[in-house]
């Protein structure tokens, strides 16, 4: 550290706690542009003097301190919900090492990432690349100078700072491929996945799925009557009530056009077709509202349900509840219809082989 051109480097052990309090007076400065609250930070220090100058330090520039005593405490507090993503690690300690506890973090893959800096002695200089290998990002040579701790910390924020947008970005670009841009539910490919993954626990678990195709009522008419926009919002509007007539553990995807996929896990026929029955009534229960006025908006339903026999069905069973929906349509739509009875009624206008 520099007072005006005289550069003091202090041996934090050996200072008493007068020299503290002028030192903290002189040094250092609380930073300018420092985000409201304060970035957590976890100091695990057994020295005394050297932890409280760590503490002070950071205080005045402005962080949140979080001071720990010895190792356990240091791995207790990382991996702990709302834990500090910035820490500084004594490389000896009581209890555990600090390399140790580095080892520790980095096994954790289910956390956002902790930059860890690991304060080492003169003589431990050496282990240095083991540090590095165990998961430190960084380290700082005791005593530690204040300059070179404010801007490791800097970096470290910069690089906790890339890492969460990052992870948003890629969060967002799995949103956007897994939801419809227009009505917020499902993507088809979304839909699908979730249908693959259900058939193959319905059959490990030997439980059914039920599968409602639906198909909103003369949707052309209304784009032809009211215009695209108040399409969309019909469409917005009838996913909105699908999705509310739904459990959290069922999916609603959007099939292309006015077709939606309604899976439910662990639904027979019967099952599946109450809930459609349900979500037919919601939809049909008050107009849409638009700019051109409320419309009254009805879907048709299809409903088919696997018996657990496995994944190679899917097809089959979305064409099973395709044909149940053009049953509905021809009878008249606003209406939810069953496979098992179009299997039924196939079989009885088909001629019999004797
Ligand atoms: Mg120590």
């Amino acid at each position: 550290m520099e007072f005006g051109r005289v550069k003091l480097r202090l041996d934090f052990s050996r200072i008493e706690d007068a020299s503290l309090a002028i030192f903290l007076q002189c040094y250092p400065k609380p930073r300018s542009g420092l985000q409201e609250g304060g970035v957590k930070v976890l100091v695990a220090e057994d020295e005394t003097i050297s932890r409280r100058l760590l503490e002070k330090c950071l205080r005045a520039w402005g962080y949140e301190v979080l001071a720990v005593t010895n190792g356990t405490e240091a791995w207790e507090s990382l991996r702990s919900i709302d834990s500090p993503r910035l820490a500084i690690l004594d490389w000896v300690m009581p209890e555990m090492e600090g390399v140790d506890v580095c080892r520790r973090v980095r096994s954790q893959s289910d956390k956002p990432y902790t930059y860890l800096i690991l304060l080492t002695a003169r003589s431990e200089k050496q282990n240095l690349l083991e540090g590095m290998k165990a998961g430190a990002d960084d380290y700082l040579g005791k005593p530690f100078d204040a300059d070179e701790l404010l801007a490791r910390l800097q970096v470290g924020e910069r690089i906790l700072k890339m890492q969460d947008e990052l992870i948003a970005a890629r969060d967002l670009q799995h949103y956007q491929a897994t939801h419809d841009t227009l009505t917020g539910v499902a993507t088809r490919r979304a839909a699908m996945d979730f249908l693959t993954r259900e058939l193959a626990r319905a059959a490990r678990e030997n439980k059914p799925v039920g599968v409602v195709v639906a198909d909103l009522d003369h949707f052309k008419h209304i784009n032809d009557t009211y215009g695209h926009m108040a399409g969309d919002i019909v469409l917005q509007e009838a996913a909105k009530r699908m999705a509310e007539s739904t459990r959290v553990y069922d999916c609603v995807g959007r099939f292309g056009g006015e077709e939606f996929l309604i899976i439910f896990p662990a639904s027979n026929e019967e099952l599946a077709l109450r809930q459609a029955e349900r979500i037919r009534k919601a939809i049909e229960a008050t107009p849409v509202e638009t700019r051109e006025g409320g419309i009254r908006v009805t879907a048709s339903f299809g409903v088919a349900a696997s018996n657990g026999a496995g994944r190679d069905e899917m097809a089959e069973l979305l064409r099973a509840a395709d044909q149940a929906l053009y049953r509905a349509k021809r009878k008249g739509r606003n209406r939810v219809e069953k496979a098992s009875e179009t299997a039924a009624q196939q079989t009885e206008a088909s001629p019999r082989v004797v």
